[in-house]
């Protein structure tokens, strides 16, 4: 494997074998492996070798969700899952198409380097799959920017707001997907694919039919977005 944190068995910490909802809770024994990808290289090696050997891969966020989506889980089989999380995934490849900057950015939870891209002529920002809702707020916000949707747990991940769809109290703005105008993902099989907003095969669930039951998991390292100017 790659030069990225590879954890298994009793050095698994309790925290990622839960969420917020507290439904499922993991042994360490479902576990085949936890990943720490830092890179689109590394997850693409992880994905792809999961693929060839047959083995699910859960992925994982900030583990806040309330359903147990991103909980592993040993199969009826006994197979264990390789689960992947996100954490170290803070940043975008270089392209022309944005500026890149690599950010310290604090937060209550966190106090890390951010790549990131920002368009200054669309406005559209461009994210790594682990950084937080607060990390972009505070991204933008060193533009003069905003992101109208607001759920209301800031630590979750934009990669997780994305696969949620999430919603925040206020509503008018509609929801994360909305917002969303391209999704570099690594599909089931380790290729890369992007969906870009508009192309027919934008919709991830069309990405999934595609791929005609092969092991589903796709991630999402980098987002563009069209947040809306600050108003004051
Ligand atoms: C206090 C609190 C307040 C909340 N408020 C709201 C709210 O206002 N609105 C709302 O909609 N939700 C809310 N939630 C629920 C939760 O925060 C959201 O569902 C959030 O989007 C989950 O993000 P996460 O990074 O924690 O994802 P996780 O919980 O880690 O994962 C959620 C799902 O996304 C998948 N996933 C995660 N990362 C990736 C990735 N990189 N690629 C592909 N799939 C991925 C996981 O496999 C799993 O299926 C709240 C939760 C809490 C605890």
């Amino acid at each position: 494997m790659g030069d990225y944190k590879v954890l298994s068995g009793r050095q698994i910490r309790p925290e990622f074998l839960t969420d917020e909802s507290k439904i499922l809770t993991a042994d360490p024994s479902d576990v085949l492996f936890l990943a720490f990808p830092e890179t689109i290289e590394h997850l693409e090696e992880i994905v792809s070798d999961a693929y060839g050997e047959e083995i699910p891969v859960r992925i994982q966020g900030a583990r806040s969700g309330l359903t147990s989506g991103c909980v592993p889980r040993k199969g009826k089989d006994g197979r264990q899952e390789a689960v992947i999380a996100t954490d170290n995934l803070l940043a975008v490849p270089h392209s022309h198409y944005y500026d890149t900057e690599t950010k310290r950015v604090k937060t209550v939870l966190h106090d890390r380097e951010i790549t990131y891209g920002f368009n200054k002529e669309t406005g559209e920002i461009i994210l790594p799959a682990g950084a937080t809702l607060n990390e972009r707020r505070i991204l933008l916000d060193g533009h003069g920017r905003l992101f109208p949707i607001n759920p209301t747990h800031q630590d979750a991940t934009i990669a997780g707001n994305i696969k949620t769809n999430a919603t925040g109290l206020e509503g008018a703005f509609g929801s994360t997907r909305d917002w969303t105008i391209r999704l570099g993902q690594i599909l089931g099989n380790g290729e890369r694919y992007d969906a870009i907003r508009g192309h027919p095969m934008n919709n991830p669930s069309h990405v999934y039919l595609n791929l005609g039951g092969t092991i589903l998991t796709v991630d999402m390292p980098t987002y563009e977005w069209r947040p809306v100017k600050n108003a004051s």
